[in-house]
């Protein structure tokens, strides 16, 4: 039977027995970093497609690096483990992968210094986690994003999210999908869990990384296939409030949320109201890419093959 499984102290464990103690000093404090990282089921193949495990890996590294945070494995070992633990789920769906490196030391004080880290990660199951179809609705939120000045934005560090869950909750609350942060200057950050695009005269236009938003991976292949495949110019720089108002286009990028048109923002349609044609196209080619049926792209993905169940298993299935 296909279940979740959890790589903890360097055993993957069934999820429900990978616990950690209360005084960890991630949960204390959320000294912690981590990763999304989708794992997408291909019939065709019966494989899931692990989306650029590599990618993943090394940006958790790097905000390892940022937050004193001892992660010695090398990206490719990272890779490897994820690939076990997906392995060992068995799903025949779509997933979803959790890394994370904490403090895993078990004292009280914030200091990062001297305190033990350790890995784990976890896979589950996970449908879409914003409507792909329909196009959503957003708004900018009271809430600022978070200043690389008091907590770098471009690592994930799970402390963080605080932020996010306060942005988020509001939006929701309002009767809104998806909240968009703006930075302390005004201008737009990005969405609580997503990189945002705008399109205008055909081209596309995302807030600059200097503007405190998470150097996304699902961004930078959207951006790769806008260019190679649609002969588009993307381009980074500042964004406005108001230029979300008077874009052709906007949609959302992110591993949970994918490639998500914004339709509408602060009760004003976007374009037409209706998903527009550039970001319908780039929806369809990055769903090849992550289903597999792109060969130009093969090598964002690492296929595995679910582990087989035990002859007894399937015969009492
Ligand atoms: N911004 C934030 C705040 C996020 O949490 C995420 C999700 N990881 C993103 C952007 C999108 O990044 P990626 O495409 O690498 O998932």
């Amino acid at each position: 039977m296909p279940g979740s499984y959890c790589y903890l102290q360097k055993r993957i464990v069934p999820l429900e027995e990978a616990k950690v103690g209360v005084m960890t000093h991630a949960f204390l404090y959320g000294t912690a970093v981590f990763e999304g990282v989708r794992g997408n089921w291909s019939e065709e193949q019966g494989a899931t497609l692990i989306f650029r495990p590599r990618e993943h890996f090394e940006r958790l590294k790097r905000s390892a690096h940022i937050m004193h945070i001892s992660l010695p494995q090398s990206a490719d070992e990272l890779s490897d483990i994820c690939a076990q633990v997906v392995e060992r789920c068995g799903y025949r769906e779509d997933v979803y992968i959790r890394p994370i490196a904490y403090k895993s030391g078990e004292v009280i004080g914030p200091r990062l210094d001297g305190v033990d880290s350790d890995f784990m990660l976890f896979a589950i199951p996970f449908g879409n986690y914003l409507d792909l179809d329909a196009g959503i609705r957003c708004q900018t939120s009271t809430w600022r994003r978070v200043s690389d000045t008091a907590i770098p934005a471009r690592a994930k560090v799970n402390g963080l999210y605080v932020n996010s869950a306060l942005a988020k909750t509001e939006a929701i609350e309002n009767g809104y999908d998806e909240a968009i942060m703006l930075n302390d200057d005004g201008h737009v950050s990005e969405g609580s869990g997503e990189n945002l695009v705008i399109v205008r005269h055909g081209k596309l236009i995302t807030p600059a990384r200097s503007d405190n938003v998470l150097e996304g991976i699902t961004l930078e292949s959207v951006f790769t296939l806008a260019k190679d495949e649609l002969g588009l110019e993307v381009i980074e720089r500042s964004v406005a409030r108001s230029e979300l108002y008077i874009a052709d286009e906007c949609f959302l990028t992110g591993t949970a949320a994918h490639l998500s048109a914004v339709t509408e923002v602060d009760r004003r349609a976007v374009g037409s109201g209706a998903i527009g044609p550039i970001t319908k196209k780039l929806q369809g080619l990055f769903f090849d890419v992550l289903k597999g049926r792109n060969p130009k792209y093969a090598d964002w993905l690492r296929a595995v093959k679910p582990a087989a169940e035990p002859a007894g298993a399937r015969a009492n299935a």
